[in-house]
């Protein structure tokens, strides 16, 4: 699942591919921009802020977000393309396809922000305030932990596998109220470390421990022997997203 690590990541690799480079093909596969052509133009930034990218192109802005499935392969040999494809750009032989992708929108490079506007501090952005962080995340004293940490708008690039993750560490449950949290600068500063090592991995690791099997603490291990105290590490997917958790770690 894409969360800020991932797009990062992404950004950083389309970066490496068409930086400063010329398209020489753009075929874009959503109705409403089909009849852009930003080729013979130049790819001139790559950007991530939370979940959302930018590939700056001349005064256009290809926008895009993952949303669940999305995600955007590059490389000199030919990414496949199949029915899938939002977007494909080229640049001699380098291709870059969108696939699925949530949103895909071409904006106006001068108003591009405004798309994320009303996003928290970006955990990986230049000017990542955990300060302004906190004070959003313990804005609403009785709103759930998990609740907070997902929305955007409190910080930017936590998915659900992170607030999972972030739960645990912190000792709380997931439906713990934020007031719960002791210190709240504490949290979102684990938030921004735990996305930072991850951003060069495509396979997250939160424990520290990269071997196979052993890369997170609850996440995804319902059923299994919580890392630290060996009770049965518990789960819901009765909501919008699955939660796990440690019963006896976490209150
Ligand atoms: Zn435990």
């Amino acid at each position: 699942m894409p969360e800020g690590d991932t797009v990062w990541h992404t950004a950083a690799t389309l970066r490496q591919h068409l930086l400063g480079r010329t398209l020489t093909r753009c075929d874009i596969r959503v109705p409403r921009f089909a009849t852009v052509d930003l080729t013979g133009q130049v790819v001139d930034e790559v950007l991530s802020r939370g979940k959302h990218l930018f590939i700056r192109v001349g005064q256009a802005s290809i926008h895009s977000h993952l949303k669940m499935d999305g995600s955007w392969r590059v490389g000199d040999r030919p990414a496949r393309v199949d029915h899938r494809a939002r977007i494909i750009l080229e640049a001699d032989t380098v291709r870059a396809v969108g696939v699925d992708l949530g949103v895909l929108e071409i904006l106006e490079r001068d108003h591009d922000r405004d798309a994320v506007a009303h996003l928290g501090p970006d955990l990986l952005g230049d000017d990542w305030n955990p300060q302004v962080a906190a004070a959003n995340l313990t804005a609403r004293p009785d709103r759930p932990i998990a609740e907070a940490l997902l929305d955007q708008r409190v910080l930017a690039g936590i998915g659900n596998v992170y607030c999972n993750e972030l739960c645990f560490i912190s000792g709380h449950l997931p439906t713990a109220p934020v007031s719960a949290v002791a210190d709240p600068h504490r949290l979102v500063s684990r938030a921004r470390e735990m996305l930072w090592v991850n951003r060069f991995r495509w396979n997250r690791c939160t424990t520290g421990d990269t071997r196979a099997g052993r890369q997170l603490w609850v996440y995804g291990r319902a059923g299994q022997n919580c890392r630290r105290c060996s009770t049965r590490v518990n789960y819901d997917d009765s909501g919008e997203r699955v939660t796990y958790w440690c019963p006896s770690c976490q209150r």
